[in-house]
């Protein structure tokens, strides 16, 4: 049989886009099939499978209840409190109806908001669920925010009520919820009418009367009760989610449903080769995107149960993951580069010890994966390691490789590219100054996605269209087009490289240098374990680079090391890039979701304030820097 190549197929996804999204939309059920398969008439926005009606919940669990009830769906595992349930595609679908039935006993109905602010237990999954079976719109707001940004995000989504929990865990530490959303209530100007409270016996807790509601009693109240999945016209919105907030202000970024359903159904398929029957494990939490598109919905929409993990990867040991995935024959796995780079401080012989015979490969986003970490996982689990790349806006994978496609011939991965352009998505280098379309390879440009954007991205930013025309579509003078605000380079071969953000790059002495290029070089130092470079303003340079870096074994620091360092980055990448210091840290300020805050690195590397930190998972990383520089 003769095969067709990946970027044939790709090209026939841009050129044939209709017929080939209409071949797609058949995997999920419809009520009322779509009307029309795209509409582009109203740039920058799209709507996709006009007119069709569907509902996310029927087709994640319905579907599959009415034809394998007792087919595992949801396996959750806490190590924090040592527990482990699996529950079938019927008991999945009982708790996400007596959900829904509590969710409309307090007036929810279709279009009202619902936030989640909920560890990773089951019922945070039965909460989206329930919503999506009802048309409410939920906003998953993740459990380790604290009030501040908790409160500005109850305002963003104005919610009629509040799903929560008397508190998470973390490393055995039990983390109270209820005090942080109750003061978070109290600084917003919106008040929510009801919260719901799971109470899981971990931190007693303070009930509003006339406001807070017991999950436990109401559930056996209306254990049982029916409720019909209620058929949604494909363009309503499902849910808004805000971006990690590496860069400034997090973004609402509102979805709807058909079009997230399709092409979610679709990169199970064809990016991941995952099989109704087996099981899925994402080690991200709910709270973000992956969470969302590969924890709770893809997984379940494609028939697989997905493992909800309740830990760290290292707790009790750095082998937890491969345990859980021996256990519950895991085919596909989900994680980021982050927790790979964490595992790296511990025995590479934990990789091994368990049997991973089920699994397939383990696939990385969120940040660039770096040669190194790459390598060092690949060669200690045996399987491939796939590196996507994609953002809370668009959902889904927008560079990887799709090597589960029929008929189309397998792209092999090369280590530093997250791979090629995903079928659906237009996507171009452009010049960042003339806006001109860069076609020649390894030439540096803006990674940008012409109109329409494929289904299953971003609508618009919840309550501001003017955001979203502004923020994505019009930063490129003269274009028209979507910007991911990242740097991307294109091979000869056709796969594209992401060098960073559009706004980490540093101007030493005229030279334009992104720090990704000098992160990745250092890390390929021995003794690194994990980098940060910024730019600092320089009276002489303009700018110089610093570097922070954690390293492997922390005593090994040593004015000898640092300048063993430099030389390193003199050798790869020229004395232009050498960093003006390297300092070494035993942490990184990271995002709640893993992400490198280097804005705040840069800002108190400089003397200024750092600005919004609500992101910021650990203080004492920043702390650590300041005290360092004071020296
Ligand atoms: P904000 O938009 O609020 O500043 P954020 O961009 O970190 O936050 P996310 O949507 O969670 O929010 O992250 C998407 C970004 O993460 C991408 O634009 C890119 O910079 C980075 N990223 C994700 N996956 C990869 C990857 N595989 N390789 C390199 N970078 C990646
Ligand atoms: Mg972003």
């Amino acid at each position: 049989m003769t095969q067709q190549t990946y970027a044939e197929f790709h090209a026939r996804s841009l050129a044939e886009r209709d017929a080939f999204w209409a071949e797609q939309a058949r995997r999920i059920d419809w009520q009322t099939p779509p009307q029309q398969i795209c509409d582009a008439s109203n740039p920058p926005f799209a709507r996709w499978f006009v007119g069709g009606t569907t509902n996310l919940c029927h087709n994640a669990v319905d579907r599959h209840a009415a034809a394998r009830p007792d087919g595992r769906a949801l396996i959750w595992v806490s190590t924090e409190v040592g527990k482990e349930v699996v529950y079938s595609f019927a008991q999945l679908q009982a708790e996400v109806e007596a959900m829904a039935a509590i969710l409309q006993a307090q007036g929810v109905g279709q279009g009202d908001r619902v936030l989640i602010y909920m560890p990773m237990i089951p019922e945070a999954a039965f909460a989206m669920l329930a919503c999506a079976r009802i048309g409410a719109i939920h906003s998953v707001v993740f459990g380790g925010f604290a009030s501040v940004s908790l409160a500005s995000r109850i305002e963003d989504a104005a919610p009629k009520l509040v799903v929560s929990a008397d508190a998470g865990s973390r490393v055995g530490k039990v983390l109270p919820y209820k005090p942080l959303l109750d003061e978070a209530i109290s600084l917003s100007a919106h008040k929510p009418a009801g919260v719901l409270m799971v109470d899981r016996g971990l931190a007693p807790f303070a009930r509003v009367a006339g406001r807070d509601l017991d999950y436990a009693e109401l559930r056996s109240q209306h254990w049982g009760r029916r409720v019909p999945c209620v058929w949604l016209e494909s363009n309503t919105t499902s849910y808004t989610l805000y971006t990690s907030g590496t860069t400034g202000k997090p973004k609402g970024v509102q979805r709807d449903v058909g079009g997230y359903a399709v092409a979610l159904a679709t990169s199970m398929d064809y990016i991941f080769g995952g099989k109704p029957g087996e099981t899925y494990f994402s080690s991200s939490d709910i709270g973000w995107v992956v969470g969302h598109s590969y924890i709770v919905y893809g997984p379940l929409l494609q028939g697989m149960a997905t493992l909800m993990y309740e830990g760290t990867p290292v707790n009790p040991d750095a082998a937890v993951l491969w345990r859980l995935v021996e256990k519950y024959q895991v085919t596909v796995m989900f994680s980021a580069p982050t927790a790979v780079r964490v595992l790296k401080k511990h025995d590479a012989a934990l990789l091994k010890r368990h049997d991973l015979a089920s699994l397939r490969a383990l696939f990385l986003a969120g940040e660039p994966l770096d040669e190194p970490t790459a390598r060092w996982i690949a060669d200690g689990l045996g399987v491939p390691i796939i590196d996507n790349y994609w953002q809370t806006e668009t959902g889904w994978p927008l560079l990887t490789v799709a090597n589960h496609i029929p008929g189309v011939a397998p792209v092999p991965t090369r280590f530093g590219s997250p791979g090629m352009p995903m079928y659906g998505y237009d996507v171009k280098l452009l010049d960042e100054n003339s806006g001109e379309e860069l076609t020649e390879p390894d030439r540096k440009g803006v990674l940008v996605i012409g109109h329409p954007l494929p289904p299953g991205c971003l609508q618009t930013v919840w309550g501001d269209d003017a955001r979203f025309v502004n923020t994505y579509w019009k930063s490129v003078p003269g274009r028209e087009v979507y910007s991911t605000f990242d740097w991307g380079l294109r091979d000869a071969d056709g796969y594209t490289f992401i060098l960073g953000r559009t706004d980490d790059v540093i101007n030493v002495a005229g030279h334009r240098l992104g720090t990704r290029e000098i992160e990745e070089c250092i890390s390929g130092h021995a003794a690194v374990a994990e980098v940060a470079v910024v730019g600092v303003a320089d009276a002489l340079k303009g700018q110089v680079a610093i570097a922070f870096a954690v390293l492997r074994d922390p005593v090994q620091a040593s004015p000898a090391l640092e300048g063993e360092i430099m030389k390193h980055v003199d050798a790869q990448l020229g004395a232009v890039a050498r960093p003006a210091r390297v300092h070494f840290v035993t942490l990184l300020p990271k995002t709640r979701s893993g992400k490198l805050l280097r804005r705040a690195l840069q800002a108190v590397a400089e003397g200024r304030d750092p600005g919004d930190l609500t992101t910021l998972d650990d203080p004492t990383a920043l702390a650590q820097v300041k005290t360092l520089l004071q020296k």
